[in-house]
């Protein structure tokens, strides 16, 4: 494609999640004449915060670290400084179910001797990672990673609920170098990941401390993110196809007036695999057979208001994680209320309960009825029979989360060697580098770099 000649290079961004709301203001601060299109009539894609009699609902992801400098950034852009949220200091202590009680994970090494997630021989050989040599084999799972690194205890129990806990998948499945690739590194750089993990400083430059949130829930960043866009966000906007026309792009757009057409000079496509696949396969199928085998996961999230008072266990932490070998028939859940007070009435606890995932299938297939006693009988377990919820809300998450199973680098690989016979369009979003929301930011303002400096003559930089 040759360097755009005149005025701005007129890039359309597709999809308003975070991916996509990032390549849109980043390609926007680059110089570009930026359209977002966004099926749906809202945006944050997965971000989705609800507000109502006191409740304050997070319906996907609930916090974000204070390594998050992707987001902190963007936040600061569209002046949400101030509004950062501090979880309490509680959330640093974080439990895991086992054989019928909640056992706290260690906060710093010199606790690890009272914590019962392992038994004294497991922690043992967990200590002994500095003094394992390098290995690996190449696309290693998770699980085969933690057991030669940290022992087959720790892979049953840490590995497996490290996954479900973040993407509802199977440590078996998925590989460590996509899913988690700084402990790969670590074990090349130091010899160990305990080493790696020991040299880690705390970011002091972060606005808050811990875990945050903003004030009104994490959807408050898209929306100041979508209204700094202004007119130039268009909600209820499917893009429908992609047609390449005199060195530009055509797009068809679904949208409130019917099937209409807008021609721009370069694409993002932030938006699921699948998605992505159905507009990329006419143009190259081999991108599109790629897109289209990237498996994803469903969850399930029931929010359930009770009175702590009433319960032998009071939440005190982030919340608790559940092995697969403990049938207890969720994943896990936060204890909402304990991170941030805000989030229900006075008197009142709210815990998010995650249930599905590639795990439970039957955590997705059932009716909500049943899904919600799931989600209840398993909170009475943990924290007493005399639970009584006062509000049960229930949200599905169908095809959310992308597993990057082993192979997901290699393919990630060749599906971007197949994008760079499509000048100036590239893909954004996690199904390629990871599904957290700073990875996804990421992502976004990656995008945006490499089709501005394309249409503007320079090098592809991916
Ligand atoms: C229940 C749950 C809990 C989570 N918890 C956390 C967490 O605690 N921390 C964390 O970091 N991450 C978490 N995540 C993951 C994180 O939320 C997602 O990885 C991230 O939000 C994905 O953003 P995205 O922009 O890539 O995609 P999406 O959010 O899927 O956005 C894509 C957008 O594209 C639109 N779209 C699709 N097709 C088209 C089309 N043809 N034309 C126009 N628009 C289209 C969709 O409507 C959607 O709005 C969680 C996810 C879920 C579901």
């Amino acid at each position: 494609m040759p360097p755009v000649e005149e005025g701005p290079a007129k890039i359309a961004v597709i999809g308003a999640g975070i991916s996509g709301l990032s390549a849109a203001i980043h390609a926007r601060d680059l110089g570009a004449d930026v359209h977002l299109f966004e099926a749906s009539s809202r945006v944050g894609g997965w971000i989705r915060t609800s507000r109502t009699d006191s409740w304050t609902l997070e319906w996907g992801p609930n916090s974000i670290l204070p390594s998050s400098q992707c987001l902190i950034d963007l936040a600061r852009r569209v002046g949400l400084e101030s509004q950062w949220l501090s979880a309490d200091r509680c959330a640093k202590k974080r439990f895991i179910w086992k054989a019928g009680a909640l056992r706290a994970l260690p906060t710093s090494p010199l606790t690890i001797p009272f914590s019962r997630v392992l038994s004294p021989a497991g922690w043992c050989r967990f200590l002994m990672e500095p003094w394992i040599g390098r290995g690996g084999i190449e696309e290693e799972s998770v699980s085969t990673f933690f057991r030669r690194r940290f022992g087959d205890e720790a892979a049953r129990v840490l590995a497996d609920v490290m996954v479900s806990g973040v993407s509802g998948g199977r440590a078996e499945f998925l590989e460590m170098d996509s899913f988690q690739p700084k402990l790969p590194q670590w074990e090349k750089q130091y010899g160990s990941v305990i080493s790696g993990l020991l040299r880690q400083r705390s970011d002091q430059t972060a606005p808050f401390q811990g875990t945050a949130t903003l004030t009104e829930g994490l959807e408050q960043l898209p929306r100041a993110l979508a209204a700094e866009l202004g007119d130039r966000c268009h909600l209820d906007s499917q893009i429908v196809a992609l047609e390449p026309r005199n060195h530009r792009w055509r797009l068809h757009q679904r949208g409130a007036y019917g099937s209409d057409t807008v021609d721009v000079d370069g694409v993002i496509l932030a938006i699921p695999a699948a998605a992505a696949a159905t507009l990329l396969e006419p143009l190259s199928s081999r991108a599109g057979q790629i897109l289209q085998s990237i498996p994803y996961a469903s969850l399930t999230v029931v929010q359930i208001g009770y009175d702590a008072r009433n319960c032998r266990i009071r939440p005190q932490g982030f919340g608790f994680l559940v092995p697969s070998s403990e049938p207890l028939g969720i994943l896990g859940a936060i204890w909402s209320s304990s991170l941030f007070p805000s989030r229900c009435p006075a008197g009142e606890s709210l815990a998010t309960v995650f249930l599905g995932g590639s795990r439970q299938p039957h955590g997705v297939e059932e009716s909500d009825e049943v899904l919600q006693d799931l989600a209840i009988g398993a909170l009475r377990k943990v924290q007493g029979i005399a639970l009584d919820p006062h509000m049960v809300q229930l949200g599905r998450a169908p095809r959310a989360i992308p597993q990057p199973q082993r192979g997901h680098r290699r393919k990630v690989a060749a599906l971007r060697r197949e994008m760079g016979l499509l000048p100036g369009i590239a893909l954004a979003g996690s199904h390629l580098t990871g599904i957290s929301l700073e990875s996804c930011a990421r992502s976004g303002r990656a995008a945006a770099h490499q089709v501005y400096s394309e249409l503007n003559g320079q090098e592809r930089s991916q």
